[in-house]
């Protein structure tokens, strides 16, 4: 079986320092491709590194939107040039977030910061990772301006309503489903689940949040050995909060729970998916093209 975790954060500090480990337990799990996303400019460089350390993965540079305060005056063109100069990298993580969390970034300069990324995308036909939270009608209306999207999209961590599946389909959404849905009522789930076209869906585990829950027995955090690395650079286990740590050979959690809900075999889902994932990635430059 093959997977591919459509979007996650390897560079992400809490687990930057064990990221070989984990992307070796990953490939022996069978996850043969992990999508790492940047979220500022500090961190572009260190998955491009990433990248060009592993073949299995596919870097993705952009600007979250929790990050935006911290931009530089030259942060677009500097983002420009870093996909000009990486073209196997593609867009994100790009988006719009309306949750209490996200407050302190000042709501016009995301819509601003979310449109530029997303015409950079278009200009340099890359594919674009898009976080959305409680702004589904703004950005539906950034995407319908601005689009089409030849090089597609994808939407991680769907939880937006079944409702509004059809009509981001038609603008080119892939729908990439994570841990996150897990808590999520098992019929308003299934629901969103059944809206998706087959050809549309893709599973990615947002390492390392989003850690999911076995169906038999509970959650599945960093393997002891790993974790171990992290104590001996001298972090205390409490502190790191090793046991909420998600990593990319979750991905089987994720799985096997929408296969669940889908009533699926888990093999035909992961083969489904796992080629959806190869046509998203696959723009010119990309290392699946190649
Ligand atoms: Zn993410």
């Amino acid at each position: 079986m093959k997977l591919f975790d459509a979007h996650c954060h390897l560079q992400d500090p809490r687990i930057h320092k064990i990221s070989p480990q984990i992307i070796k337990t990953a490939l022996d799990a069978g996850v043969v491709h992990i999508a790492v996303n940047g979220v500022s400019e500090k961190d572009w460089q260190s998955v491009k590194e990433m990248s060009g350390g592993n073949l299995c993965i596919i870097p993705n540079v952009g600007l979250h939107p929790w990050f935006i305060p911290d931009r530089t005056p030259n942060w677009l063109n500097n983002l420009k040039e870093f996909l000009e100069w990486t073209p196997e990298a593609a867009v994100g993580e790009i988006g719009l977030d309306k949750a209490p969390w996200a407050s302190h970034v000042d709501y016009a300069d995301q819509l601003e910061v979310f449109s530029q990324q997303l015409q950079l995308a278009k200009e340099l036909n890359r594919p674009a990772s898009i976080h959305c939270v409680g702004a589904f009608d703004d950005m539906i209306e950034i995407l319908k301006s601005l689009g089409p999207f030849p090089a597609g999209f994808l939407l991680h961590s769907y939880m937006g309503s079944a409702g509004l599946v059809p009509e981001l389909a038609n603008l080119g959404a892939y729908f990439s489903i994570s841990g996150h849905l897990m808590p999520v009522e098992e019929s308003k789930a299934k629901k969103i689940l059944q809206a998706i076209p087959l050809e549309r869906i893709l599973l990615e585990t947002d390492a390392p949040d989003a850690l999911p829950k076995s169906l038999n027995s509970g959650c599945l955090p960093i393997v002891a050995k790993e974790a171990s690395i992290l104590q001996d650079e001298g972090g205390d286990r409490s502190e790191l909060a090793i046991d909420t740590l998600n990593h990319p050979a979750n991905i089987h959690h994720v799985l096997n729970y929408v296969a669940f809900l889908l009533e699926m075999d888990k093999e035909e889902l992961a083969q489904i998916s796992y080629e959806n994932a190869r046509n998203i990635f696959s723009y010119e430059g990309s290392k699946i093209s190649a």
